[in-house]
């Protein structure tokens, strides 16, 4: 839970976690396996099809949640279910407490339910009734008066031995840490709770409109003793879960367990129609309510951005293939809900003040995006969801500044030059020794770059080649850090174009594309710099518009249309523009399709770092995989497509982070035996370089188009 009220004590929150290696290792080991199970589970499935329909579906079903939430209503109460709506997480609480009153309850059985995590049950009814959660992790926090720290393994970051001696303290007895045994411990105690408890309360999975069912999908059984035990069931669930029809739900179910947990299917799958017989019950009948929660839920259907939060299944991947999460674990990185949706869901459901430091710890890998069962652009919203917060409260000083200079190229380009002059006493080479004090705090696991003797854009006129008959006319984007501090990067790629008959132009009204100011909230800012760069680029005089900067490009080919949408006299040109972008490693071997013929190839080993934007960002995977292996003898890493820690303005505000993510990259590079690693992006390169600087170690980081342009006969 989120207590932390700056992000000072949020970091000091956070490195806790880091200190606790047992949660470390286990985050580590799950986040390797997980994505292998995933795979095994959807093999010969078309994935991202299935999702698309999923999302689909989701949205349809959002834009017409009040005829199904009373299609649904007719349809269960026709069959003897009483279903109530709650406005509020309160309201929620207080009908299911109201019908446990009125039915003399005194104990009740839960089994997991994220919805009764969002409203805070077991908080707000525990000292009227007794209230036993019986999913083993769920128990298992209860016992220990804790959150879940997954939306799906609410205990994933206890060892058996913190379970062992918790179950221990429960049983009077020294308990076995073996987990079949301690699962045995679970069943046995939790057996008599369900004999005697006088309600169940169940999540539901989908609530069917047609049929009025609920669908409940479990691992453990323990729903089903839940909801068939006890003489009253109450089903409490999110207005999202209405789907039309059980086609719609079986399609999600084809989705969920596989990503959520890499299996095809979970061990159990409960429909419910009907209130159904009970000995025990009036009329032989049992008593069943199902209680639909808005709390904001409505609302959000009709909104047009955020809408699409209401197709997440709450399978919890966005957490699993979280570097952050990964890091620190769910109690960290999330309220209630966890991971990328958390962060999100958090501002919704508990306010900006449980969100604003949380919101912060996005890394912006994209990671999120690519996995997600209902297709969230979870990055995009979480961006804006910092810009919400900087418009509620005051704008921090620093965002406020960096906005204005960014806006402002004439005098950004000045101060990027003036840094020249103003490093010299500090620079050590192509590094800065170190920098200003307040600044070098928490940084020193990395060197800086100094800034180059001269920028791209000051060069370009002089080593602009001369190409008769060029066969393609394309624009360069260079970003802020390829212009002004790695300007042999772009050197590079004019050499290679050179030698394929590319005429190349260098448009000098381009500047930043923007992507720090958004990361930091900065909505204003955001969109004039993305205008002034739509502007600063005749579409129709170019073939493309080429990047070296993987973030560079995935924020002018797919964010710029999102970002300028209200900006209908731009509409076509941010196309045209948008639509001709395109990364180096495609142009060169896409377009130019270079051959391994043109490099005079070494064996030598050369290690690559996939960047988040450009494999994720752009979808760019075996290109500059294939270009390296024209070149030099490509080594396979570890987890090429995680992290750097990098992550722009997330590596200052986390360093902790950074530095860890950062320190098990260069590991697996290591790790390869390569003394040279390229990569995409300027910022991972110079988070790679500075860390290899730092840690001693001595791996040559370059861009993968000086390596081919090193190698070119
Ligand atoms: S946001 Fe997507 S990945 Fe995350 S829990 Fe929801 S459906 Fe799963």
């Amino acid at each position: 839970m989120q207590n932390a009220k700056n992000l000072k004590e949020y970091r000091a929150e956070l490195r806790e976690s880091l200190d606790n290696d047992f949660l470390r290792s286990t985050m580590d080991k799950f986040a390797v396996a997980y994505p292998v199970g995933r795979a095994n589970a959807f093999k010969g499935m078309d994935v991202q099809s299935l999702i698309a329909e999923v999302a689909d579906a989701k949205d349809a079903a959002a834009k017409q949640m009040d005829q199904l939430y009373a299609q649904f209503k007719a349809e269960a109460e026709k069959r003897g279910v009483k279903v109530h709506l709650a406005k509020t997480a309160q309201e929620a609480n207080e009908i299911i407490a109201q019908i446990a009153r009125d039915a003399g309850v005194k104990k009740i059985v839960k089994s997991k339910s994220m919805t009764s995590e969002e409203t805070q049950f077991n908080h707000q009814v525990e000292n009227e009734f007794e209230v036993v959660e019986t999913d083993l992790g769920e128990w298992i926090i209860q016992l220990r008066h804790e959150g879940p720290t997954h939306m799906v393994m609410p205990a994933i970051h206890l060892s058996r031995n913190q379970v062992a001696d918790l179950f221990s303290d429960v049983t009077k007895q020294k308990q076995d840490n073996d987990p079949q045994k301690l699962t045995k411990v679970a069943r046995r105690e939790l057996r008599k709770e369900y004999a005697t408890a006088e309600m169940g309360v169940t999540g539901a999975n989908f609530c069917v409109a047609s049929t009025g069912t609920i669908g409940l999908v479990t691992n453990e059984g323990n729903a089903r003793l839940v909801s068939t035990l006890p003489r009253v069931h109450v089903a409490l669930a999110g207005l999202d879960k209405l789907v039309p029809t059980m086609h719609d739900a079986l399609r999600t179910l084809k989705v969920l367990p596989r990503n959520a947990t890499g299996q095809a299917i979970t061990s159990y799958v409960t429909w419910i129609t009907g209130a159904n017989e009970c000995a025990t019950g009036p009329d032989g009948k049992k008593e069943m309510h199902i209680v639909f929660l808005d709390n904001g839920r409505r609302a959000m259907a009709d909104d047009p951005l955020y809408s699409q939060v209401l197709r997440c299944v709450r399978c919890g991947a966005c957490a699993n293939v979280c570097p952050v999460y990964r890091l620190v674990g769910g109690h960290k990185m999330g309220h209630i809900y966890i991971g990328a949706i958390g962060l999100i869901l958090t501002y919704f459901f508990h306010g900006s003040d449980k969100a604003k430091n949380l919101v912060h710890n996005c890394i912006n890998c994209e990671a999120c995006k690519n996995i997600c069962a209902g297709g969230i652009d979870l990055p995009r919203l979480i961006k804006d969801i910092r810009a919400r917060l900087n418009e509620e409260g005051d704008m921090p000083i620093e965002t406020t500044l960096l906005g204005k200079v960014l806006k402002n190229r004439k005098l950004f380009h000045t101060l990027l030059r003036f840094g020249k002059w103003a490093q010299k006493p500090v620079q050590d080479g192509p590094f800065l020794r170190h920098l200003p004090l307040m600044f070098m705090k928490d940084q020193g696991f990395r060197r800086f770059p100094s800034v180059a003797e001269k920028a791209f854009r000051d060069e370009f006129e002089s080593i602009k080649p001369k190409v008769a008959n060029a066969k393609l006319r394309v624009a360069l984007f260079a970003g802020c850090v390829q212009d002004f501090v790695y300007p042999e990067q772009m050197k590079a790629a004019v050499k290679l174009f050179a030698a394929h008959g590319v005429d190349v132009d260098f448009p000098m009204d381009q500047s930043c594309c923007g992507l720090p100011v958004q990361m930091m909230g900065e909505r204003q800012a955001t969109i004039d710099v993305a205008a002034q760069n739509v502007m600063a680029f005749d579409p129709a005089k170019y073939d493309y518009i080429v990047t070296l900067c993987a973030s560079c490009g995935s924020q002018l080919k797919e964010s710029y249309p999102n970002i300028l949408a209200d900006k209908p006299e731009l509409a076509i040109r941010t196309k045209q523009f948008s639509e001709r972008v395109i990364d180096f490693s495609s142009f060169a071997h896409d377009v130019l399709g270079v051959k391994a013929e043109e490099f005079n190839k070494s064996d030598e080993k050369v290690a690559y770092h996939a960047s988040c934007h450009l494999c994720r960002g752009l979808h760019v995977t075996e290109q500059p995989r294939n270009l390296i292996n024209m070149a030099a003898d490509y080594a396979k890493a570890e987890e090429e497509e995680v992290c750097c820690g990098f992550g722009g303005t997330f590596s200052v505000k986390f360093p902790e982070l950074s530095e860890k993510l950062l320190d098990k990259k260069l590991t697996n590079i290591e790790a390869t035996g390569a003394k040279k690693m390229v990569a995409d992006c300027p910022g991972c390169i110079m988070q790679l370089r500075g860390g290899c600087k730092s840690s001693g170690r001595d791996i040559e980081v370059r861009h993968v188009a000086e390596l081919l342009a090193d190698k070119l006969k």
